[in-house]
This record gives structure tokens, C-alpha cells and sequence, in this order.
């Protein structure tokens, strides 16, 4: 019972994690930000629930940036940026995504859409200057 807590506990920290920062961010900042506060907390378990909450659609993933897989708790349909300098992920929240594009994705698929997804890469301001 103790065991089962425990294991529940984590899965839960590690998704309000996700939930509670903007950063989108990797499985070693999830880590490097509970690890203090779990100290049997590993690496391996992180990835395991990060994946099993994408796989729940819980968090989405944005795919890998610099190599490195990002993650979203965040899961309504928004617009992203990535700076391919840095490696920061912004929401760009006052664009709308364009519905008819989706239609138009599903008339050209000849099936339905389920997701999408929107990122914009470059510099971002910080890198810019
Ligand atoms: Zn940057
Ligand atoms: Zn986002």
C-alpha cells in the first residue's frame, strides 16, 4: 500500500510539473526540478510517465528540440515558437489556429483530423539582439 502511494505520488508531482510551468519543458528539467523534493526519484521513471501521459493525452509533445524531446501540459490546440538558438518554446497565444486550414488537411487526407500542430522556429528576441 505504502509502495503504491508512493509510486502515485511521483506520477502525480510530475504531471502538475508539466502543467505548472510555460517552458515546455524536457524530462531532465521535470527532473532536475522534483528531484529535491523526491530524492528516489529517477531519470527513467520521469520518461516513463512522461510517455505514458502522452500517450493518455494528458501533456502533448512538440517533438524534439536541439535533440531533446519537449513536452506541453497544455493540451488545447495553440501556436508555438521555438528559437533554434537557444532552444525556448513560446506560445503564441494570440494567433488563432485557422480552421479552415483543417478542413481543408481533412478534404486532402480524405479522412478526419484528429490534431495539429503549428510551430514557427527562428531567433527569438533575446537571441535576436
Ligand atoms: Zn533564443
Ligand atoms: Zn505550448
Amino acid at each position: 500500500m505504502e509502495q503504491k502511494n508512493k509510486r502515485f505520488k511521483k506520477r502525480d508531482a510530475i504531471l502538475d510539473c508539466v502543467r505548472e510551468t510555460k517552458v515546455h519543458p524536457s524530462a531532465d528539467w521535470v527532473y532536475a526540478r522534483l528531484k529535491p523534493d523526491i530524492s528516489d526519484l529517477s531519470l527513467g521513471t520521469v520518461y516513463r510517465n512522461l510517455a505514458l501521459f502522452k500517450e493518455q493525452g494528458l501533456i502533448t509533445s512538440l517533438g524534439t528540440v536541439k535533440g531533446v524531446e519537449r513536452f506541453d501540459g497544455n493540451t488545447d490546440p495553440h501556436v508555438h515558437f521555438i528559437c533554434c538558438d537557444c532552444g525556448a518554446v513560446d506560445d503564441l497565444m494570440e494567433i488563432q489556429l485557422p480552421t479552415e486550414l483543417t478542413c481543408a488537411a481533412a478534404a486532402s487526407c480524405g479522412g478526419s483530423i484528429q490534431s495539429s500542430q503549428l510551430i514557427f522556429t527562428g531567433k527569438c528576441r533575446k537571441c535576436q539582439n
